[in-house]
């Protein structure tokens, strides 16, 4: 550390430039520093800087890390723990642009594998993005100094030294989590797709905010009588005692289930906990013991959206101008044609579940009634609505759906399962939906006909796409949640709702790019995302780095589905598949 002081002592006041010579490796017997990257300005993206303390100083216990599950979630947490010594410790603003800004790329409401804190035997290290100091152009030496010689190492002791940590919110949450990959790992066992707690508050903040809403305004989660499972869990609940390692909630069953119910009672709300709760949850979010299977798939309608030779030929035939639909391309697919290509790019890839909401669905898609089967002859209409495919999905190919649809009673014979949610209370109504069902014939004549084919596999072509922008290289930035800028491409994922992190969708776009590598050896998507998912449990999220060496920044990837990665590449605006 006393280098690295005399460097920035010597350079106080120089250039900005001047920096550069602190690149390099610091520090002592009780912590590292590693000065990886160095800003060229102080608006440019910051220096990126990583901290690492032997395993005697941090002196982390070994049961709160000792299986991958519980190791993931005790890095989520002490990430956390980072962001929080960052508020307390950090002064913040010192000159010039990103000038005294640290940052670590700590997580939202959901635990995810990331790359912002990494736990070796050895060490435990934390990731960190930097704002040197500058007065303009010119560096501010002493300020430098005490950010990165006492801000730093204050706020890597009080995130990752367990005698600086909060014990039980460690304990607690590491609990959690592994708690609720316990349930996941019940859920085909019990003939389930989800489970919902008794007691989870499903609702957020607002359209905007991802925050539990208050619970006063909140009318939390209880199962209808009739649906109610109870799992086992690994650890008790807070306060519940060695009694209290179970837990009761809604299983929504393999097959169809239905949700309905009035406008603004809550079908959505439901639907969206769902879908996230493929991902863990921090204890506090209120859909901690929200569950569903890791495969679930949330697919909307999307118009625009480019396609490219998927076989939607299960839902859609004989287009205008006999357009063939086995492998169907379109630079912009309307609403009915997005919708069936991400199903079957979903179904592709392996999805085992679906998660369908009418308010993102296109109308013609989902139903044809009987009257507009009168009016406008199946010769004419090229769509075979998801009505009369989604038993089949479930029948002949294992693939459960739940769909949210208040406007169209012709689901009920398809349904296995019909929950009304009446003022954000699920209820049971399957037997009264089947006996209107029988009382009020549908009328509408089936159209599903040949059977469904699910074999699509489709071998990305090599070459096809890059993420080099004419002769100045890579250029991989993504700077939304949900849209990548892919060398000379952009890519909208505007879609992609069960997409959570920012950290996520730079994987994605970095494994664009690391994809290129394994194409060309034949291998279909679904191979293709298989030997991803192998690297990423292999090596981890650093097989992403473009900076090549292991243990190596970036330390702000956090781990994405497969689904997604797919999605990602399905939107490209080049791919070809052979
Ligand atoms: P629907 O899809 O049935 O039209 P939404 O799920 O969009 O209804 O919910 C309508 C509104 O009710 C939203 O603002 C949502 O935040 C709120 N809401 C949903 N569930 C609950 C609940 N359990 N408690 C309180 N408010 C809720
Ligand atoms: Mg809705």
């Amino acid at each position: 550390m006393e280098g690295l002081r005399r460097i920035l002592g010597r350079i106080d006041g120089k250039g900005y430039k001047a920096y550069k010579d602190i690149a390099g490796v610091y520090g002592d017997e009780r912590l590292t520093l590693y000065v990886d990257h160095v800003q060229g300005d102080p608006f440019a993206a910051p220096s990126k800087v990583r901290c690492r303390i032997p395993r005697q100083r941090a002196a982390l216990p070994a049961s709160l890390f000792d299986n991958p599950v519980r190791k993931l979630a005790l890095q989520d947490f002490l990430a956390r723990q980072v962001r929080h010594a960052i508020r307390k410790v950090v002064k913040g603003a010192r000159g010039t642009g990103k000038s005294g800004l640290i940052d670590v790329d700590a997580g939202g409401q959901e635990v995810l594998e990331r790359t912002a804190v990494v736990l070796r035997p050895e060490w435990v290290e934390v990731r960190l993005e930097v704002g040197l100091p500058g007065s303009g152009r010119s560096i501010l030496g002493l300020q430098a100094i005490e950010m990165l010689c006492c801000e730093l190492p204050e706020v890597a002791a009080q995130g990752l030294i367990w005698r600086n940590l909060p014990h039980d919110a460690a304990r607690h949450f590491v609990d959690c989590v592994e708690n609720q990959e316990y349930i996941r790992g019940q859920l085909r066992q019990q003939g389930l797709v989800a489970f919902v707690a008794d007691g989870a508050l499903l609702p957020r903040k607002s359209g905007v905010s991802d925050l539990p809403l208050e619970a006063d305004s909140a009318v939390l989660f209880r199962s209808p009588e009739s649906m109610r499972v109870t799992l086992e869990l690994l650890h008790p609940l807070p306060g519940a005692g060695v009694a209290g390692r179970r837990i009761s909630g809604m299983g929504v069953p393999a097959g169809v289930t239905l949700i309905v119910g009035g406008g603004y009672h809550g079908k959505s709300t439901l639907l969206q906990a769902l879908e996230r709760a493929v991902y863990p949850h921090i204890p506090g979010d209120g859909r901690e013991y929200v569950v569903t299977c890791r495969d679930a798939v949330k697919v909307c309608a999307e118009d625009g959206r480019r396609v490219t030779g998927v076989d939607i030929s299960p839902f859609i035939n004989n287009l205008p101008f006999s357009r063939g639909t086995r492998a169907f391309s379109s630079d912009r697919a309307s609403g009915s044609t997005s919708q069936a290509a991400s199903l079957m790019e979903a179904l592709e890839v392996g999805a085992s579940a679906l998660l369908m909401d009418e308010d993102a669905s296109a109308t013609n898609f989902m139903v044809r009634d009987a009257r507009m089967q009168a009016l406008v002859h199946k010769s004419c209409e090229p769509i075979t609505p998801f009505v009369d495919r989604v038993r089949e999905l479930y029948a002949a190919h294992g693939v459960s759906t739940v769909l949210v649809m208040g406007g169209c009673g012709d689901y009920f014979e398809t349904a296995d399962t019909v929950v009304m949610m009446r003022e954000y209370v699920p209820v049971d109504v399957t037997r009264r939906a089947r006996e209107i069902a029988a009382e009020i014939p549908t009328q509408r004549v089936n159209e599903g006909g040949a059977p469904l084919h699910v074999s699509m596999k489709r071998i990305p072509e090599a070459g096809s796409y890059s993420a080099a922008r004419g002769r100045r290289g890579v250029r991989i930035d993504v700077p939304m949640l949900r849209h990548i800028r892919f060398g000379a491409t952009e890519i909208d994922l505007g879609a992609m709702d069960q997409l959570v992190d920012i950290s996520q969708t730079r994987a994605i776009a970095h494994a664009l790019h690391l994809l290129r590598r394994f194409m060309g050896e034949g291998q279909d998507l679904r191979q293709l995302m298989t030997r991803l998912e192998a690297c990423f449990d292999e090596q981890g999220l650093s097989c992403l780095s473009l900076y090549g060496e292991v243990e190596q920044h970036p330390g702000n990837f956090a781990r994405p589905r497969k689904y997604e990665i797919a999605a990602a590449l399905n939107r490209h605006l080049t791919i070809r598949f052979q």
